[in-house]
């Protein structure tokens, strides 16, 4: 039986963006892994991972709530949260487990650096050989950049499920913004955008007429 557990991942995407992916927000930082993986030792490949004297293999809690907690230190605050199954050799810790083999099940994408849930990715400016790092976003902050959707993002890391984080929406929906819906801002400001541009159209037009006059 896979035992469950939760824990941060960086999002990637490979450098050709056929393929995406996760990489670790410690250790696990210079190697990118799929929704099936194998740990593999950074320090020596010699021996099989988790080994009770080295500080390998893949990492997860027991609860969604201490995941929740790493989350909010500022070394991992554009991270996302993966649901995982945990298989093979482990080592059972107070909070969570130290494993040998994983599938990722679920993704959920986090909150933007401006508070909004992430409902996008986009390239984060840095990552590791062959991959870029993503970072979540929501539409608002997304508006003026490339990015990849979540669905995609589901897409090509290989049909995991990729979500909205629950607690970030909510967070967003208690907020004291006159509008509750987390999606009216973005939405709202793609509206005034067209606005602007109809009223400069009108503006120039009126310039011209005065011109004329
Ligand atoms: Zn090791
Ligand atoms: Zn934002």
């Amino acid at each position: 039986m896979p035992l469950r557990g939760y824990k941060l991942a960086y999002p990637v995407v490979s450098a050709d963006g056929t393929e995406a992916g996760f990489t670790g927000v410690s250790l696990g930082r210079s190697r990118a892994y799929g929704i099936t993986a194998d740990a593999e030792c950074v320090g020596n490949a010699a021996h099989h991972c988790p080994a009770t004297w080295c500080g390998c293999g893949f990492y997860c809690f027991h609860s969604l709530s201490d995941a929740r907690a790493l989350a909010c230190d500022s070394e991992f605050q554009h991270s996302v949260l993966l649901e995982v199954e945990a298989r093979g050799h482990y080592i059972r810790c107070e909070k969570g487990l130290r494993y040998s083999r994983q599938t990722v099940t679920a993704v959920r994408a986090g909150r933007c650096g401006c508070g909004w849930p992430a409902k996008a990715f986009a390239d984060a400016g840095d990552g590791l050989v062959g991959w870029r790092r993503l970072l979540p976003l929501c539409a608002a902050c997304a508006a003026s950049r490339p990015v990849l959707s979540l669905e995609e993002f589901a897409r090509l890391a290989g049909g995991v499920s990729v979500s909205r984080d629950e607690q970030a929406v909510a967070w967003a929906a208690n907020s004291a913004v006159p509008a509750s819906d987390a999606d009216m801002v973005p939405l709202l400001s793609a509206e005034a955008a067209l606005l602007h541009a109809r009223l400069d159209q009108l503006q120039s037009q009126l310039d011209r007429l005065t011109g004329e006059n």
